[in-house]
Protein backbone atom coordinates (compact mmCIF):
# COMPACT_ATOMS: atom_id res chain seq x y z
CA UNK A 1 0.00 0.00 0.00
CA UNK A 2 1.01 3.50 -0.47
CA UNK A 3 0.86 3.89 3.56
CA UNK A 4 3.64 1.26 4.17
CA UNK A 5 5.89 2.54 0.87
CA UNK A 6 5.47 6.26 2.66
CA UNK A 7 6.39 4.42 5.78
CA UNK A 8 9.57 2.71 4.58
CA UNK A 9 10.65 5.98 2.83
CA UNK A 10 10.57 7.83 6.20
CA UNK A 11 12.58 5.44 8.24
CA UNK A 12 14.75 5.56 5.15
CA UNK A 13 14.83 9.23 5.69
CA UNK A 14 15.47 8.90 9.29
CA UNK A 15 18.59 6.61 8.79
CA UNK A 16 19.79 9.12 6.34
CA UNK A 17 19.66 6.45 3.32
CA UNK A 18 20.85 4.07 5.40
CA UNK A 19 23.43 5.18 6.54
CA UNK A 20 22.58 5.17 10.40
CA UNK A 21 21.87 1.56 12.03
CA UNK A 22 18.31 0.97 13.43
CA UNK A 23 17.02 0.31 16.47
CA UNK A 24 19.42 2.91 19.16
CA UNK A 25 17.93 3.50 21.75
CA UNK A 26 16.57 6.86 20.62
CA UNK A 27 16.02 9.13 24.12
CA UNK A 28 19.12 9.06 25.16
CA UNK A 29 20.47 10.72 22.01
CA UNK A 30 17.80 12.91 20.27
CA UNK A 31 19.62 13.82 17.50
CA UNK A 32 20.87 10.68 15.94
CA UNK A 33 16.76 9.41 14.41
CA UNK A 34 15.64 13.77 14.31
CA UNK A 35 18.32 15.13 12.42
CA UNK A 36 16.67 14.09 9.07
CA UNK A 37 13.60 16.00 10.28
CA UNK A 38 15.90 19.32 9.77
CA UNK A 39 17.98 18.47 6.71
CA UNK A 40 16.96 18.44 2.82
CA UNK A 41 17.44 15.15 2.02
CA UNK A 42 21.26 14.86 1.08
CA UNK A 43 22.07 14.55 -3.02
CA UNK A 44 24.56 12.09 -1.65
CA UNK A 45 23.54 8.51 -1.20
CA UNK A 46 25.43 6.58 0.72
CA UNK A 47 26.23 3.38 -1.47
CA UNK A 48 25.36 0.06 -0.61
CA UNK A 49 29.08 -1.16 -0.38
CA UNK A 50 29.80 1.54 2.12
CA UNK A 51 26.45 0.80 3.94
CA UNK A 52 26.98 -2.90 4.59
CA UNK A 53 30.76 -1.96 5.66
CA UNK A 54 29.13 0.31 8.41
CA UNK A 55 27.52 -2.82 9.62
CA UNK A 56 30.53 -5.11 9.60
CA UNK A 57 32.20 -2.55 11.28
CA UNK A 58 29.68 -1.95 13.86
CA UNK A 59 30.07 -6.27 14.31
CA UNK A 60 33.34 -5.95 14.60
CA UNK A 61 33.16 -2.97 16.98
CA UNK A 62 30.80 -4.76 19.32
CA UNK A 63 33.44 -8.16 19.49
CA UNK A 64 36.15 -6.25 20.13
CA UNK A 65 35.36 -3.83 21.93
CA UNK A 66 35.85 -2.26 25.27
CA UNK A 67 35.50 -4.87 28.02
CA UNK A 68 35.46 -7.54 25.61
CA UNK A 69 37.74 -10.70 25.49
CA UNK A 70 39.50 -9.77 22.63
CA UNK A 71 40.13 -6.31 24.13
CA UNK A 72 41.58 -7.70 27.37
CA UNK A 73 43.65 -9.94 25.26
CA UNK A 74 45.09 -7.22 23.11
CA UNK A 75 45.57 -5.07 26.29
CA UNK A 76 47.76 -8.23 27.96
CA UNK A 77 50.34 -7.16 25.18
CA UNK A 78 50.52 -3.77 26.22
CA UNK A 79 50.96 -4.55 30.44
CA UNK A 80 53.10 -7.53 29.52
CA UNK A 81 55.95 -5.02 28.56
CA UNK A 82 57.35 -6.96 25.79
CA UNK A 83 59.19 -5.94 22.79
CA UNK A 84 57.07 -7.40 20.14
CA UNK A 85 53.68 -8.06 19.45
CA UNK A 86 52.25 -11.05 18.63
CA UNK A 87 49.23 -11.19 16.07
CA UNK A 88 46.01 -10.15 18.44
CA UNK A 89 42.87 -11.21 16.52
CA UNK A 90 41.36 -7.38 16.76
CA UNK A 91 43.84 -4.68 16.29
CA UNK A 92 42.96 -1.36 17.29
CA UNK A 93 43.44 2.55 16.44
CA UNK A 94 43.49 5.36 19.33
CA UNK A 95 42.21 8.59 18.51
CA UNK A 96 44.47 11.30 20.95
CA UNK A 97 42.12 14.25 21.95
CA UNK A 98 44.02 17.28 20.66
CA UNK A 99 43.03 21.00 18.94
CA UNK A 100 39.90 22.70 18.49
CA UNK A 101 36.71 21.09 17.77
CA UNK A 102 36.39 21.83 14.35
CA UNK A 103 39.99 19.74 13.99
CA UNK A 104 38.95 17.57 16.19
CA UNK A 105 35.24 16.59 14.20
CA UNK A 106 37.72 15.78 10.79
CA UNK A 107 40.60 14.34 12.40
CA UNK A 108 38.06 11.43 13.91
CA UNK A 109 36.50 11.01 11.04
CA UNK A 110 39.58 10.44 9.12
CA UNK A 111 41.17 7.64 11.88
CA UNK A 112 37.46 6.31 11.40
CA UNK A 113 37.91 5.62 7.76
CA UNK A 114 42.10 4.82 8.43
CA UNK A 115 40.11 1.72 10.72
CA UNK A 116 38.17 0.52 7.88
CA UNK A 117 40.51 0.97 5.56
CA UNK A 118 43.03 -1.36 7.76
CA UNK A 119 40.38 -3.55 9.71
CA UNK A 120 40.93 -1.93 13.06
CA UNK A 121 38.83 -0.99 15.86
CA UNK A 122 38.60 2.77 16.68
CA UNK A 123 38.52 3.75 20.33
CA UNK A 124 38.12 8.24 21.07
CA UNK A 125 40.13 9.34 24.11
CA UNK A 126 37.31 11.15 25.60
CA UNK A 127 39.76 13.81 27.03
CA UNK A 128 37.78 16.92 28.60
CA UNK A 129 34.27 16.94 26.70
CA UNK A 130 34.29 14.01 23.77
CA UNK A 131 31.77 12.42 25.60
CA UNK A 132 29.82 15.72 26.44
CA UNK A 133 29.39 16.62 23.19
CA UNK A 134 28.92 12.95 21.22
CA UNK A 135 26.70 10.49 21.49
CA UNK A 136 27.96 6.83 21.29
CA UNK A 137 27.82 5.98 17.48
CA UNK A 138 27.95 1.87 17.60
CA UNK A 139 25.18 0.18 18.49
CA UNK A 140 25.53 -1.80 21.85
CA UNK A 141 29.42 -1.30 22.57
CA UNK A 142 31.54 2.17 23.30
CA UNK A 143 33.79 3.79 21.45
CA UNK A 144 35.19 5.52 24.03
CA UNK A 145 38.87 4.65 25.53
CA UNK A 146 38.48 3.46 29.11
CA UNK A 147 39.85 5.43 31.78
CA UNK A 148 42.03 2.62 32.70
CA UNK A 149 43.26 2.36 29.52
CA UNK A 150 47.32 1.28 30.59
CA UNK A 151 49.10 3.84 28.01
CA UNK A 152 46.60 6.68 29.02
CA UNK A 153 48.89 8.69 31.52
CA UNK A 154 51.52 8.61 28.34
CA UNK A 155 49.45 10.36 25.98
CA UNK A 156 50.50 13.81 27.05
CA UNK A 157 54.23 13.12 26.67
CA UNK A 158 53.45 11.34 23.41
CA UNK A 159 55.79 13.11 20.79
CA UNK A 160 58.08 13.10 17.81
CA UNK A 161 61.13 11.90 20.03
CA UNK A 162 59.04 8.90 21.84
CA UNK A 163 60.54 5.82 21.81
CA UNK A 164 57.81 4.58 20.26
CA UNK A 165 57.12 6.79 17.66
CA UNK A 166 56.58 5.55 14.33
CA UNK A 167 58.58 8.23 12.22
CA UNK A 168 61.51 8.13 15.57
CA UNK A 169 61.98 4.58 14.65
CA UNK A 170 62.42 4.51 11.08
CA UNK A 171 64.66 7.96 11.49
CA UNK A 172 66.93 5.66 14.33
CA UNK A 173 66.45 2.51 12.29
CA UNK A 174 64.86 0.83 14.97
CA UNK A 175 62.28 -0.33 12.18
CA UNK A 176 62.77 -1.27 8.77
CA UNK A 177 59.20 -0.57 6.41
CA UNK A 178 61.56 -2.35 3.27
CA UNK A 179 61.34 -5.79 5.22
CA UNK A 180 57.36 -5.09 6.19
CA UNK A 181 57.25 -8.89 6.12
CA UNK A 182 59.59 -10.04 8.41
CA UNK A 183 60.22 -7.00 10.56
CA UNK A 184 59.42 -7.62 14.45
CA UNK A 185 57.13 -4.75 15.57
CA UNK A 186 56.35 -3.65 19.05
CA UNK A 187 52.81 -4.04 20.63
CA UNK A 188 52.19 -0.49 19.98
CA UNK A 189 53.50 2.38 18.12
CA UNK A 190 52.76 6.46 18.58
CA UNK A 191 51.80 7.72 15.25
CA UNK A 192 52.65 11.48 15.12
CA UNK A 193 50.61 13.18 12.37
CA UNK A 194 50.00 16.50 13.53
CA UNK A 195 50.78 19.62 11.22
CA UNK A 196 54.16 19.64 12.49
CA UNK A 197 55.43 15.99 11.79
CA UNK A 198 58.36 14.91 9.90
CA UNK A 199 59.28 13.77 6.93
CA UNK A 200 59.62 10.29 8.83
CA UNK A 201 56.40 10.88 10.56
CA UNK A 202 54.84 11.48 6.65
CA UNK A 203 55.96 7.87 5.55
CA UNK A 204 52.71 6.61 7.09
CA UNK A 205 51.26 7.47 3.93
CA UNK A 206 53.64 5.06 2.02
CA UNK A 207 52.56 1.74 0.68
CA UNK A 208 55.44 -0.29 2.38
CA UNK A 209 54.76 1.04 5.71
CA UNK A 210 51.50 0.44 5.84
CA UNK A 211 52.32 -3.24 5.12
CA UNK A 212 55.18 -2.79 8.82
CA UNK A 213 51.23 -1.04 10.43
CA UNK A 214 49.42 -4.05 9.64
CA UNK A 215 51.66 -6.26 12.21
CA UNK A 216 51.11 -3.57 15.19
CA UNK A 217 47.86 -4.43 17.38
CA UNK A 218 47.33 -0.93 19.06
CA UNK A 219 48.02 2.23 17.17
CA UNK A 220 48.30 5.76 18.94
CA UNK A 221 47.33 8.25 16.67
CA UNK A 222 47.89 12.40 17.01
CA UNK A 223 46.62 14.71 14.50
CA UNK A 224 44.84 17.75 13.76
CA UNK A 225 44.82 17.10 10.10
CA UNK A 226 42.14 16.25 7.77
CA UNK A 227 44.18 13.50 6.37
CA UNK A 228 41.66 11.05 4.09
CA UNK A 229 42.93 12.95 0.59
CA UNK A 230 47.01 11.25 1.24
CA UNK A 231 45.02 8.03 2.15
CA UNK A 232 43.91 7.74 -1.81
CA UNK A 233 46.91 8.05 -2.89
CA UNK A 234 48.00 4.87 -0.77
CA UNK A 235 47.91 2.13 -3.66
CA UNK A 236 46.81 -0.64 -1.30
CA UNK A 237 43.85 1.41 -0.21
CA UNK A 238 43.00 3.33 -3.07
CA UNK A 239 40.38 0.88 -4.74
CA UNK A 240 38.53 0.11 -1.51
CA UNK A 241 38.06 4.31 -1.40
CA UNK A 242 36.57 3.79 -4.90
CA UNK A 243 34.07 1.37 -3.69
CA UNK A 244 33.35 2.67 -0.34
CA UNK A 245 32.90 6.27 -1.99
CA UNK A 246 31.64 6.47 -5.45
CA UNK A 247 30.95 9.85 -5.32
CA UNK A 248 34.41 11.08 -3.78
CA UNK A 249 33.39 13.89 -2.51
CA UNK A 250 31.17 12.75 -0.18
CA UNK A 251 33.30 10.78 2.42
CA UNK A 252 33.51 13.55 5.30
CA UNK A 253 29.66 14.33 4.44
CA UNK A 254 28.97 10.46 5.04
CA UNK A 255 30.83 9.54 7.77
CA UNK A 256 30.41 13.16 9.95
CA UNK A 257 26.68 12.21 9.91
CA UNK A 258 27.37 8.88 10.75
CA UNK A 259 29.87 9.00 13.52
CA UNK A 260 28.78 12.47 15.44
CA UNK A 261 25.67 12.94 16.52
CA UNK A 262 24.95 16.59 18.92
CA UNK A 263 24.43 14.91 22.55
CA UNK A 264 20.91 16.19 23.64
CA UNK A 265 22.37 19.08 25.47
CA UNK A 266 23.73 20.48 22.29
CA UNK A 267 20.80 19.03 20.72
CA UNK A 268 18.60 20.92 22.46
CA UNK A 269 20.49 24.01 21.29
CA UNK A 270 20.70 23.27 17.97
CA UNK A 271 16.74 22.74 17.84
CA UNK A 272 16.08 25.63 20.30
CA UNK A 273 17.63 28.19 17.90
CA UNK A 274 16.77 27.00 14.41
CA UNK A 275 12.43 26.72 15.53
CA UNK A 276 13.31 30.25 16.63
CA UNK A 277 15.45 32.11 14.37
CA UNK A 278 15.38 29.80 11.19
CA UNK A 279 12.69 27.28 10.48
CA UNK A 280 9.99 30.16 9.27
CA UNK A 281 12.19 31.85 6.56
CA UNK A 282 12.12 31.48 2.95
CA UNK A 283 15.47 31.27 2.64
CA UNK A 284 18.49 30.46 4.70
CA UNK A 285 21.74 31.81 4.77
CA UNK A 286 24.88 30.63 6.59
CA UNK A 287 27.94 33.03 7.01
CA UNK A 288 31.23 31.36 9.31
CA UNK A 289 33.47 34.68 10.08
CA UNK A 290 36.85 33.18 11.06
CA UNK A 291 39.47 35.59 11.35
CA UNK A 292 43.31 34.70 12.07
CA UNK A 293 44.50 38.05 12.54
CA UNK A 294 46.11 39.77 15.32
CA UNK A 295 44.51 42.52 17.32
CA UNK A 296 41.27 42.68 18.50
CA UNK A 297 38.08 42.93 15.45
CA UNK A 298 35.69 43.72 14.00
CA UNK A 299 37.71 44.56 11.33
CA UNK A 300 36.74 46.95 8.50
CA UNK A 301 38.39 45.02 5.72
CA UNK A 302 36.91 41.76 6.65
CA UNK A 303 33.36 43.94 6.76
CA UNK A 304 34.04 44.76 3.35
CA UNK A 305 34.91 41.76 2.46
CA UNK A 306 31.90 40.41 3.09
CA UNK A 307 29.73 42.96 1.71
CA UNK A 308 31.81 42.48 -1.94
CA UNK A 309 31.28 38.49 -1.67
CA UNK A 310 27.28 38.75 -1.14
CA UNK A 311 27.40 41.63 -3.37
CA UNK A 312 29.04 39.77 -6.40
CA UNK A 313 27.73 36.42 -5.77
CA UNK A 314 24.23 37.66 -5.36
CA UNK A 315 23.96 35.79 -1.85
CA UNK A 316 21.21 38.83 -0.56
CA UNK A 317 19.25 41.86 -2.11
CA UNK A 318 20.85 44.80 -2.70
CA UNK A 319 19.90 47.42 -0.66
CA UNK A 320 18.14 50.64 -1.72
CA UNK A 321 20.43 53.36 -0.41
CA UNK A 322 18.31 55.84 -1.57
CA UNK A 323 15.14 54.47 0.65
CA UNK A 324 12.87 54.35 -2.57
CA UNK A 325 11.86 51.08 -2.48
CA UNK A 326 8.96 50.16 -0.53
CA UNK A 327 7.59 46.72 -0.22
CA UNK A 328 3.54 46.34 -0.88
CA UNK A 329 3.45 42.83 0.65
CA UNK A 330 1.99 42.57 3.99
CA UNK A 331 3.98 39.17 4.06
CA UNK A 332 7.27 39.07 1.86
CA UNK A 333 9.70 36.69 1.17
CA UNK A 334 11.77 36.40 4.02
CA UNK A 335 15.82 34.97 4.22
CA UNK A 336 17.22 34.36 7.78
CA UNK A 337 21.18 35.36 7.74
CA UNK A 338 23.14 33.18 10.24
CA UNK A 339 26.11 34.27 11.35
CA UNK A 340 28.67 32.86 13.62
CA UNK A 341 31.79 34.54 14.47
CA UNK A 342 33.68 34.95 18.07
CA UNK A 343 33.12 38.56 17.50
CA UNK A 344 29.48 40.45 17.42
CA UNK A 345 30.94 43.42 15.04
CA UNK A 346 30.19 41.89 11.48
CA UNK A 347 26.78 40.56 11.99
CA UNK A 348 25.86 43.77 13.78
CA UNK A 349 26.62 45.50 10.57
CA UNK A 350 24.54 43.38 8.51
CA UNK A 351 21.58 43.94 10.80
CA UNK A 352 21.98 47.35 10.93
CA UNK A 353 22.09 47.84 7.05
CA UNK A 354 19.46 45.63 6.27
CA UNK A 355 17.12 47.60 8.90
CA UNK A 356 18.10 51.19 7.64
CA UNK A 357 17.55 50.70 3.85
CA UNK A 358 15.31 48.20 2.22
CA UNK A 359 15.92 45.71 -0.42
CA UNK A 360 15.41 46.35 -4.16
CA UNK A 361 13.62 42.92 -4.36
CA UNK A 362 11.47 43.64 -1.39
CA UNK A 363 12.67 41.14 0.64
CA UNK A 364 13.28 41.54 3.97
CA UNK A 365 16.55 40.01 5.20
CA UNK A 366 16.73 38.72 9.61
CA UNK A 367 20.40 38.36 10.69
CA UNK A 368 20.87 36.44 13.43
CA UNK A 369 24.21 35.44 15.68
CA UNK A 370 23.98 32.96 18.39
CA UNK A 371 27.11 33.78 20.32
CA UNK A 372 30.16 35.87 20.35
CA UNK A 373 32.33 34.15 22.42
CA UNK A 374 35.79 36.86 22.31
CA UNK A 375 37.79 34.60 21.68
CA UNK A 376 38.79 30.72 21.49
CA UNK A 377 38.34 28.44 24.55
CA UNK A 378 38.44 25.51 24.10
CA UNK A 379 39.06 24.27 27.88
CA UNK A 380 35.56 25.07 28.56
CA UNK A 381 32.36 22.93 28.23
CA UNK A 382 29.92 25.77 27.52
CA UNK A 383 31.70 27.17 25.03
CA UNK A 384 32.69 24.04 22.96
CA UNK A 385 29.06 22.70 23.24
CA UNK A 386 28.11 26.14 21.40
CA UNK A 387 30.49 25.84 18.81
CA UNK A 388 29.00 22.66 17.68
CA UNK A 389 25.65 23.90 17.61
CA UNK A 390 27.15 26.46 15.35
CA UNK A 391 28.43 24.57 13.23
CA UNK A 392 25.38 21.97 13.10
CA UNK A 393 22.92 25.55 12.68
CA UNK A 394 24.90 26.82 9.85
CA UNK A 395 25.02 23.35 8.30
CA UNK A 396 20.90 23.82 8.00
CA UNK A 397 21.31 26.83 5.62
CA UNK A 398 20.35 26.74 1.93
CA UNK A 399 23.69 28.28 1.40
CA UNK A 400 26.62 28.80 2.76
CA UNK A 401 30.02 31.33 3.18
CA UNK A 402 32.68 29.65 5.36
CA UNK A 403 36.05 31.39 5.86
CA UNK A 404 39.50 30.30 4.34
CA UNK A 405 41.78 28.19 6.05
CA UNK A 406 39.17 27.14 8.93
CA UNK A 407 38.04 23.36 10.34
CA UNK A 408 34.85 25.22 11.96
CA UNK A 409 33.60 26.07 8.12
CA UNK A 410 34.49 22.15 6.89
CA UNK A 411 32.46 20.86 9.17
CA UNK A 412 29.62 22.88 8.45
CA UNK A 413 30.28 22.58 4.63
CA UNK A 414 30.71 18.87 5.03
CA UNK A 415 27.88 18.11 7.34
CA UNK A 416 25.30 20.25 5.00
CA UNK A 417 26.28 18.90 2.14
CA UNK A 418 26.75 22.50 0.75
CA UNK A 419 30.10 24.21 -1.93
CA UNK A 420 30.39 27.06 0.04
CA UNK A 421 31.79 30.24 -1.31
CA UNK A 422 35.06 30.50 0.43
CA UNK A 423 36.16 34.09 1.74
CA UNK A 424 39.94 34.17 1.29
CA UNK A 425 42.42 34.59 3.70
CA UNK A 426 43.32 38.62 3.77
CA UNK A 427 47.04 39.79 3.49
CA UNK A 428 48.30 43.02 5.31
CA UNK A 429 44.71 43.87 6.12
CA UNK A 430 43.38 44.69 2.45
CA UNK A 431 39.78 42.86 1.26
CA UNK A 432 41.37 40.56 -1.05
CA UNK A 433 40.03 40.52 -4.49
CA UNK A 434 37.77 38.87 -5.40
CA UNK A 435 36.30 38.36 -1.74
CA UNK A 436 35.07 34.93 -2.30
CA UNK A 437 34.81 31.86 -4.53
CA UNK A 438 33.07 28.93 -4.94
CA UNK A 439 34.68 25.86 -3.45
CA UNK A 440 35.50 22.87 -6.10
CA UNK A 441 33.50 20.33 -3.59
CA UNK A 442 32.28 20.11 -0.23
CA UNK A 443 35.58 17.95 1.21
CA UNK A 444 37.80 19.87 3.85
CA UNK A 445 41.31 20.87 3.16
CA UNK A 446 44.26 19.45 4.08
CA UNK A 447 46.43 21.37 5.61
CA UNK A 448 49.84 19.97 5.90
CA UNK A 449 49.87 16.88 3.29
CA UNK A 450 53.14 15.15 2.42
CA UNK A 451 55.09 15.78 -0.48
CA UNK A 452 56.50 12.74 -0.93
CA UNK A 453 57.03 9.70 -4.09
CA UNK A 454 57.19 6.50 -1.89
CA UNK A 455 58.54 4.49 -4.87
CA UNK A 456 60.90 7.02 -6.10
CA UNK A 457 61.64 8.20 -2.52
CA UNK A 458 61.90 11.91 -4.24
CA UNK A 459 59.53 14.93 -3.59
CA UNK A 460 56.78 15.46 -6.02
CA UNK A 461 53.67 17.49 -6.15
CA UNK A 462 51.36 15.30 -4.86
CA UNK A 463 48.22 17.69 -6.03
CA UNK A 464 49.13 16.75 -9.39
CA UNK A 465 48.99 13.11 -9.56
CA UNK A 466 45.29 12.12 -9.67
CA UNK A 467 42.54 14.33 -10.92
CA UNK A 468 40.31 13.64 -8.11
CA UNK A 469 43.43 15.04 -5.12
CA UNK A 470 43.79 18.67 -6.21
CA UNK A 471 45.30 21.83 -4.24
CA UNK A 472 42.74 23.09 -1.94
CA UNK A 473 41.00 26.74 -3.33
CA UNK A 474 41.93 28.01 0.41
CA UNK A 475 45.41 27.02 1.05
CA UNK A 476 47.16 26.06 -1.82
CA UNK A 477 49.87 24.03 -0.74
CA UNK A 478 46.67 22.08 0.82
CA UNK A 479 45.00 18.82 -0.77
CA UNK A 480 41.69 18.20 -1.07
CA UNK A 481 39.64 15.45 -2.56
CA UNK A 482 37.03 16.94 -5.49
P1 LIG B 1 39.46 26.50 13.24
O1 LIG B 1 40.49 27.02 14.18
O2 LIG B 1 38.67 27.60 12.57
O3 LIG B 1 40.03 25.54 12.24
O4 LIG B 1 38.33 25.70 14.05
P2 LIG B 1 38.37 24.89 15.41
O5 LIG B 1 36.95 24.56 15.73
O6 LIG B 1 39.31 23.74 15.35
O7 LIG B 1 38.93 25.91 16.50
C1 LIG B 1 38.32 27.15 16.66
C2 LIG B 1 37.59 27.23 17.99
O8 LIG B 1 37.37 28.62 18.27
C3 LIG B 1 36.23 26.59 17.96
O9 LIG B 1 36.22 25.25 18.30
C4 LIG B 1 35.50 27.43 18.99
O10 LIG B 1 35.92 27.03 20.26
C5 LIG B 1 36.05 28.81 18.71
N1 LIG B 1 35.31 29.48 17.63
C6 LIG B 1 35.80 29.95 16.46
N2 LIG B 1 34.81 30.51 15.73
C7 LIG B 1 33.68 30.40 16.46
C8 LIG B 1 32.31 30.78 16.24
O11 LIG B 1 31.93 31.33 15.22
N3 LIG B 1 31.42 30.48 17.22
C9 LIG B 1 31.79 29.84 18.36
N4 LIG B 1 30.87 29.56 19.27
N5 LIG B 1 33.07 29.47 18.61
C10 LIG B 1 34.00 29.74 17.66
Amino acid sequence: TSQSSENAEVANDKLLGGLLPSGMDEASCLSRYQSFMYRKTSSFKPSTYLISKLRKYEELHKRCGPGTQPYNEALKQLKSGNETAVPTECNYVVWIFYSGLGNRILTVSAAYLYALLSNRVLLVDPGTDMTDLFCEPFPSTSWFLPQNFPLYKKFENFNQKSSRCHGFMLKKNLLNATKASTEEVPPYLYLHLGHDYNDHDKLFFCDEDQTLLNKVPWLIMRTDNYFVPSLYLIPSFEEELFKLFPEKVAIFHHLGRYLLHPTNEVWGLITRYYNAYLARADERIGIQIRTFEEGPGPFPHVNDQILSCISKEKLLPEVDKDDLSFGSSKNPRSIAVLVTSLDAGYSDSLRELYWEHPTVTGEVVGIFQPSHEGFQQSHKKNHNRKAWAEMYLLSLSDKLVTSAWSTFGYVAQGFGGLKPWILYKPEDKKTPNPACGRAMSIEPCFHAPPFWDCKAKTGIDTGKLVPHVRHCEDISWGLKVV
